[in-house]
């Protein structure tokens, strides 16, 4: 991984870069980050600047050998811990899986992880005692390549006290080593690991960045753009996520929760909330945000003559019939309410409450005949 391939954060990688040519690089660093930050692009990166044999002023070449090993993590000189789930287990079994996860993200969480090793996601993550064992005994070894040996540790949070040999290497780092802590919850990290690590905050990515990427990446339309950034909320796990799980339908899940409503059917609406519950907050939010999509065509198609609805063709007959039924004082009011539950639900608002609650009040709205 080259500096080029983490996006945005340019001053930090200028940081890093001026650390590794003035030969002041800390022997103990945590990137410290939101999830979907460039934290861990970053660390590989810089492990890559630090070994490339052809490195630029701006970055490593990304072709010589010690640059196409540490790109598919396997140089002998690099070591990862993560967390695995079982006590006995230690990362290098599931280096296989590690490279494939690598291969396809930088900003998976400890979630995905677990999902790429485990058949039962309720095992706890867990950075274990023999994990511990095994690094102390990479890195007592003479490097095998170049000078230097590095130890990249995913998610430190798992760490426990019985980790204390290693946290001590971490304290006393051996010549020409070092370690790069990749975390997300500061208040998770022991003490030890705070004090002893030189910090440097990953910020999350600004709505701006976050519609930059996407569109190099997916090349989607602006308003898209426009609703996936307000929804990731500088999260790119989310912000990918969204993109390439985003096919599902929702124009008749949308037309099913509406007339449940106007039908004042609340058994219906109330196995919708479940329906869309089990999709995940994400996947709410996109349907809500859908929901806003038609209300603002049913509002343009009320209140201006002879206006063109701008909807898929099969939604545009179910945008007149919705329009009949509301009137504009009303539209806007559950147009705003949608708006404030996807505001809720950002700031960790339980769903399934949130999405019953909008129901009630949507139903009062209608005008039946
Ligand atoms: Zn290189």
């Amino acid at each position: 991984m080259q500096f080029a391939q983490v996006y945005g954060l340019q001053k930090i990688k200028e940081q890093l870069i001026r650390n590794v040519q003035n030969n002041r690089l800390p022997h103990a660093q945590l990137f410290l980050g939101n999830e979907g930050t460039g934290k861990l692009g970053l660390a590989i990166a810089l492990t890559q600047y630090i070994y490339c044999t052809q490195r630029t002023p701006t970055d490593s070449c990304g072709e010589c050998s010690s640059c196409r090993k540490i790109s598919t993590h396997s140089h002998p000189d690099v070591h990862f811990t993560f967390p695995v789930a079982a006590s006995k287990e230690i990362s290098t079994q599931y280096i296989e899986n590690w490279r494939e996860i690598n291969a396809s993200s930088m900003y998976f969480n400890v979630t995905d992880w677990m999902g790429t090793i485990l058949k039962d996601e309720n095992k706890t993550p867990n950075i274990t005692r023999e994990e511990t064992r095994s690094i102390l005994s990479r890195l007592s070894l003479k490097p095998y390549e170049g000078e230097a040996k590095t130890l990249i540790i995913w998610m430190p949070e798992y760490l426990k006290k019985e980790s204390n040999a290693l946290l001590k290497l971490i304290e006393e780092p051996p010549q020409k080593t070092y370690f790069i802590l990749v975390a997300e919850q500061s208040q998770q990290l022991l003490p030890t690991i705070t004090s002893r690590t030189q910090l440097t905050k990953i910020p999350s990515y600004s709505n701006d960045e976050t519609k930059a990427f996407l569109d190099q990446k997916y090349g989607l339309e602006k308003s898209h753009l426009e609703q996936l950034a307000r929804l990731a909320d500088g999260n790119f796990r989310v912000a990918t996520q969204l993109v390439e799980n985003n096919s599902i339908d929702y124009g008749p899940l949308f037309r099913d929760w509406m007339l449940a409503c106007y039908r004042n059917d609340l058994k219906s609406v109330s196995d919708l909330s479940d329906k869309l519950h089990a999709m995940g907050k994400n996947q709410i939010q996109l349907f809500l945000s859908h929901g806003i999509g038609i209300l603002r065509e049913c509002m343009m198609h009320q209140t201006i003559d002879n206006y063109t609805i701008n909807a898929e063709s099969s939604q545009v007959d179910f945008i007149q019939k919705l329009s009949s039924t509301l009137n504009a004082f009303f539209i806007e009011k559950i147009y705003t309410q949608m708006n404030e539950v996807i505001y809720h639900l950002q700031r960790n608002a339980n769903p399934k409450i949130a999405l019953f609650n909008l129901s009630i009040n949507i139903r009062y709205h209608f005008i039946r005949k």
